[in-house]
């Protein structure tokens, strides 16, 4: 990778609505390979909603989006732009994977099922391939000896490190991780922090919303704050959580101590 090379993924002054309340406004983000990038904010400052807009799963009014230093194409403007090229959007989606809050395993599939599914359908991988890959990940993840559970005979913590080891099977450029410790038990919470920061060691591209302030500082190279639509805050972790500039970070950091 030549230092030159374009972020994995570039958004550039975005803007948002849902009708007429503007989440986001303009809004710019990057991650280059290797970076883990933290964004922080109050419940509705419209972390979620970026995410989702960073791979495409809604839409936006304004703004570009960059995958890879390659524009996702648009057609119409404002509230009628949609993406204009149905296979660049699988391309994006499916090199972003997404890792939610509450787990969103398939209640009917085992553990292994869950893994293989979207690398077998979405892909079209083979299947031998795939589940020689699901076993390792999810060895990786410490839950080797669960393939053939249901979720639900899962632990919370458990449910979450299968629901990585699925977004990893994509082989996704990057990781899109939504608040993924926030259902979790503190005790239960740990094991996933713990994955987390060896997905960040081993030099994966991530983006996570978190409200674990010490996993922020312990595994981001970049925190991003968040305010009603506006960033309003960033840099390294050791300056933006020990040393912030703004009250508005301020008054958030004490809140969530
Ligand atoms: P956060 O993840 O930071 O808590 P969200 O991105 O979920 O914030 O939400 C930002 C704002 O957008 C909130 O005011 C929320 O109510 C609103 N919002 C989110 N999703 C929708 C939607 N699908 N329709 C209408 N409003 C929405
Ligand atoms: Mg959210």
């Amino acid at each position: 990778m030549t230092p030159k090379a374009p972020p994995v993924i570039e958004i550039r002054n975005l803007h948002k609505s849902f009708g007429a309340l503007e989440v986001l406004k303009g809004v710019d983000i990057a991650a280059k390979k290797g970076d883990v990038v933290s964004l922080i904010g109050s419940s509705g400052s419209g972390k979620s909603t970026l995410l989702r807009c960073a791979n495409l799963l809604e839409d936006s009014q304004k703004g570009e989006i960059l995958f890879d230093g390659e524009p996702v194409r648009w057609r119409g403007e404002g509230q009628r732009r949609q993406p204009a090229d149905r296979k660049q959007v699988i391309r994006i989606r499916t090199n972003l994977s997404m890792v939610f809050q509450q787990f969103n395993l398939w209640a009917h599939m085992t553990i292994l099922q869950n893994v293989m599914e979207a690398p077998l359908i979405v892909l079209g991988h083979a299947p031998d391939e795939v589940e020689a890959r699901a076993r390792a990940l999810l060895d990786k993840v410490g839950i080797g000896d669960k393939c053939d559970a249901y979720p639900a005979q899962l632990s919370g913590g458990q449910q979450q490190r299968a629901a990585i080891a699925r977004a990893l099977c994509m082989e996704p450029r990057a990781l899109l991780f939504d608040e993924p410790t926030s259902a979790l038990d503190p005790e239960l919470e740990q094991e996933v922090v713990k994955v987390i920061r060896a997905l960040a060691d081993e030099g994966r591209t991530m983006i996570i919303v978190t409200h674990d302030m010490r996993m922020a500082a312990d595994v981001s190279d970049h925190v991003v704050f968040l305010h009603q639509g506006r960033i309003e805050e960033q840099g390294p972790p050791a300056e933006i959580l020990a040393d912030p500039q703004t009250d508005r970070l301020r008054q958030f950091l004490s809140a969530t101590v």
